[in-house]
């Protein structure tokens, strides 16, 4: 029988040849593939600056970072996210702060952010879940009255489009960052990689991206450097680097199969499943269904070969973040969502015949 998980990466001989290429090269990290690769994400996404990194994790921290925040502040994130989006501000020393989502789409509700603002807060981390932006006008506004920074957490989203822009424009945020660990939609094995239109912010993140050093004036044709702040090595390498522009090469043919996939499940299952809004079109990286019961459902699938996955166990049920105050209750809709959530197989190498096989076998368990 075979196997299906709910991810997988793809990878072909054009992007292995890419790779053998740099092995051959005299730059294997900080050389022209890491230039070429932030330059190509602007140009795909329309922001003006990259700072390309190690992991979403660490550009997240980064980003973080850069935004000022610290001890005694508060920032505000979604209990339906994979850990990095809260715990990039408890690197930095301040508190984080969810709010609930809206049960349609499971993004971060506008509403929701307003009413947990207190005069500590100091940033949003909205993330874009499954793919699709979050409703970035009403979070854009919500942070303009009150002075806030926003980071996008864009894991999930490199390929969606908001309105007219593409997610990770940074047309309504400070930063965005994108992830490209093997089961998001492009991969360069561990990596990531922050934007930014903001010139000042580009240059906090260089110099946080490689231990706090500065190298300008004078010192640009010397042997100095300076330390002025506490940085860290965040560096992608050329290696990573020429995958990832490989693979940014194909992201439209990926996106045109993922939501192939999405409309084949849509059509087929008649399982209850995420709405998609009028101003999103995703480049859908999971498809989670909604069932009665989660459990019984995960170890059926299980039994005829479906790996699936649960996105995700809310982050302020996880025993650190409970430590801090969180329990059971506190935000319904995230913990509704989680009790009934289960995420089906969605990579583009799931051909025709594949997709006929795991409907098949999803009606019979159901
Ligand atoms: C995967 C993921 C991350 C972390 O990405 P890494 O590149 O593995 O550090 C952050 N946020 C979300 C929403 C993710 O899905």
């Amino acid at each position: 029988m075979k196997i299906y998980n709910y991810g997988k990466q793809s990878i072909t001989e054009d992007d292995i040849a890419e790779v053998i290429q740099v092995l051959r090269s005299p730059f294997l990290t900080t050389g022209p593939k890491i230039q070429e690769f932030e330059a190509a994400l602007c140009d795909y996404t329309g922001a003006k600056y990259c700072v390309a990194v190690s992991s979403a994790t660490a550009g997240l921290h980064i980003a973080s970072l850069a935004c000022g925040l610290q001890p005694g502040d508060e920032a505000i994130t979604t209990p339906i996210t994979f850990l990095s989006s809260a715990n990039c501000i408890s690197y930095t020393g301040a508190s984080v702060k969810f709010a609930d989502i809206d049960p349609l789409t499971a993004n971060i509700a506008p509403d929701e952010i307003e009413k947990k603002l207190s005069r500590k807060t100091k940033a949003i981390i909205p993330v874009h879940f499954a793919g699709q932006s979050c409703d970035m006008e009403r979070i854009s506004s919500v942070a303009r009255r009150y002075n806030l920074k926003v980071i996008e957490d864009c894991a999930h989203a490199i390929g969606s489009t908001y309105k007219d822009t593409r997610v990770g424009s940074c047309r309504y945020s400070d930063m965005s960052v994108f992830s490209f660990h093997p089961v998001k939609t492009i991969t360069t094995g561990e990596g990531g990689a922050v934007m930014t239109n903001n010139e000042e912010l580009y240059k906090k993140l260089l110099a946080l991206r490689s231990h706090g050093m500065h190298k300008e004036g004078d010192m640009l044709n010397d042997w100095r450097y300076e330390m002025r702040e506490l940085g860290f090595n965040y560096r992608l390498t050329d290696i990573q680097a020429a995958l990832g522009l490989s693979q940014l090469r194909k992201l439209d043919i990926f996106k045109k199969r993922r939501r192939y996939i999405v409309d084949y499940y849509n059509k087929n299952l008649g399982i209850s499943h995420l709405g998609e809004m009028a101003y999103s079109d995703a480049c859908f990286h999971l498809y989670p269904i909604l069932v009665e019961d989660r459990q019984e459902f995960y170890h059926r699938a299980r039994n005829v070969g479906l790996n699936l996955q649960v996105h995700y166990i809310p982050v302020h049920l996880q025993p650190y973040y409970k430590g801090q105050g969180y329990n059971i209750g506190d935000f319904p809709n995230a913990e509704k969502y989680y009790q009934h959530c289960i995420s089906l197989p969605l990579y583009p190498d799931l051909t025709d015949e594949d997709l006929l096989e795991i409907v098949r076998r999803i009606k019979a368990i159901l």
